[in-house]
């Protein structure tokens, strides 16, 4: 037998007898920390620390009979795992409204609704990516390396999870990524799109955008703005002690050029005031 004790966050996992408290569990020898730790429910991608005896401790560590074991939640670091490479993501199914508002925060969030739990933690390995779930079985995928358990149930809410535990707000670059399809907006002068713009916005507005992928075209419109205050709000609450909203002064000149840009969605859609340019569009997702 060996004992374990979950901390803070943690307990939302774990049965609720066994909640902020040492219990014991029997632990066959040669079990890994990590499938111990998982076989009460906690996913490996919610652990910082592990501690045996006092002791800092690794997933493959064996436990010995009476070893006492202590594990602590993620707070905004990764201690016991490779550094997190980039801020790069895939969204399970059922977390499109983040997958979105993550690209229009400018996160590259690989979403497909058809992706299965095994695709999803194929590309995660072979992309570097961090999976993002509500279902804590696909974190205990075991090449799943960087994940978050959202806790959220509220897109704006889990964005500003994720923002918060992940510490984004300073790699934040609003309306630097198609909504659509994910991949880059790349300035675009208006000779270019004139065409496929209604007239009331060829008339008023003069900067331009084009998704390298799909080809839609942004610009600045009702909609944006509307999008650009969403953002401000989620952002701000992530990170309370900055005055400034990432959303409102973009690190990133290019980002300050993209934040000119809305969206154009395929017409009535009803999701975006603009019209979609074009012949190389591709619906869904990448
Ligand atoms: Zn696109």
């Amino acid at each position: 037998m060996v004992s374990l004790r979950f901390y803070a966050e943690l307990n939302d996992f774990i049965a609720v007898d066994r909640r902020q408290r040492d219990f014991a569990l029997a632990c066959a020898a040669d079990v890994p920390l990590r499938h111990l730790i998982e076989s009460c429910g906690v996913p490996h991608t919610e652990v910082a620390l592990i501690l045996v005896n006092g002791a800092p401790a690794a997933f493959d560590q064996r436990l010995c009979a009476g070893d006492r074991v202590a594990v602590y939640p993620v707070f905004v670091s990764f201690a016991i795992r490779p550094p997190l490479p980039a801020a790069r993501f895939v969204a399970d199914a059922h977390l499109g409204a983040l997958a979105r508002l993550l690209r229009l925060a400018g996160f590259d969030t690989r979403y497909d609704n058809r992706l299965g739990d095994r695709e999803i933690e194929q590309i995660a390995a072979r992309e570097g990516r961090v999976v993002l779930t509500r279902d804590r079985d696909l974190l205990k995928r075991r090449a799943i390396v960087h994940g978050c358990h959202v806790h959220a149930r509220q897109a704006d809410e889990q964005l500003r999870e994720i923002v918060a535990r992940l510490d984004l707000a300073g790699s934040v670059q609003p309306f630097s990524r198609c909504l659509v399809c994910n991949a880059r907006l790349l300035p675009v002068t208006r000779a270019l799109v004139e065409d496929a713009l209604p007239e009331r916005v060829r008339e008023r507005l003069h900067a331009f955008q084009r998704c390298s992928g799909c080809a839609r075209i942004y610009w600045q419109g009702s909609h944006w703005r509307r999008l650009r205050e969403r953002l401000q709000r989620v952002l701000a609450a992530a990170t309370p002690a900055t005055p400034a909203a990432p959303a409102a002064a973009p690190a990133d000149p290019a980002a300050a050029t993209a934040a000119a840009a809305q969206p154009a969605a395929t017409s009535g859609s009803g999701t975006f005031d603009g019209a979609c340019a074009t012949s190389r569009t591709s619906r869904g997702t990448r």
